[in-house]
């Protein structure tokens, strides 16, 4: 959605399609790191992220022997000396509400791109949904993740691997006696080995 609207303000006409059926969607990252927000800033987005988000400058790594090390971002050159942890719905949201005041963009929900050619003058996009389309456009933006089909589509050769191991994120409110902003990793966690706070 990002990608899309930074597209908008030079008057070009966008088209999204998502697979998914909305922009409500769990966190897939911890926090918004200073070169995405970077870009937010490009969008006008960046203050009201930041006004929603929780700032974290500092992140500090407890073992079971004790502290394991500290991570300071507040030495980061640059205006964002922070990671911002902010849930994901509320980026979609705030994204979708700006593309809303673009009048050439539009964002279909619940519309895979199931097939794309393309040759010098345009691309041809067949998307299914709530009704099976072929859309042309001069430009196509692929932002369909790592498990996206859509490189491909276009015999685009990926090395992709696996970490082996899993992670669980939740967006969950915090209710300890804690004050401050925090992340905490915690081995005693065992398998449910990290825990972020969103709300101080
Ligand atoms: C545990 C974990 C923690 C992470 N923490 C961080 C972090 O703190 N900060 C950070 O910056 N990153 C973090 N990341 C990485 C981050 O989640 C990814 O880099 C990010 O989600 C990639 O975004 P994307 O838009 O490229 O892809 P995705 O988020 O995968 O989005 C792709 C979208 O395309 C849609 N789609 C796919 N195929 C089609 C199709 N054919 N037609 C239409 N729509 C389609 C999908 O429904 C989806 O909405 C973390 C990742 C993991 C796993």
């Amino acid at each position: 959605m990002a990608a899309g609207q930074s597209a908008c303000p030079t008057g070009r006409s966008v088209r999204i399609f998502e697979k998914s059926e909305g922009h409500v969607r769990p966190s897939l990252a911890i926090g918004i790191t200073p070169p995405s927000l970077e870009i937010l800033r490009t969008l006008g987005l960046d203050v009201e992220l930041i006004q929603q988000g929780v700032f974290i400058d500092r992140v500090m790594v407890h073992g079971q022997t004790g502290l394991l090390g500290v991570c300071d971002f507040s030495k980061l050159e640059g205006a964002y000396r922070f990671v911002l942890s902010i849930p994901q719905h509320v980026v979609m949201k705030v994204l979708h509400q700006n593309l809303l005041k673009y009048p050439g963009a539009s964002i279909s929900y619940g519309t895979e791109v199931k097939a794309l050619t393309q040759d010098a003058s345009q691309v041809t996009v067949t998307v299914s949904g709530a009704q099976d389309d072929v859309v042309t456009c001069r430009h196509m933006v692929a932002c369909d993740g790592s498990r996206g089909r859509i490189r491909e589509m276009l015999h685009i050769r990926s090395h992709g691997g696996s970490y082996g191991c899993h992670f669980i994120m939740a967006d969950i409110p915090d209710t300890r006696a804690w004050t401050g902003r925090r992340t905490c990793f915690s081995p005693q966690m065992a398998r449910w080995s990290r825990f972020l706070s969103l709300e101080t």
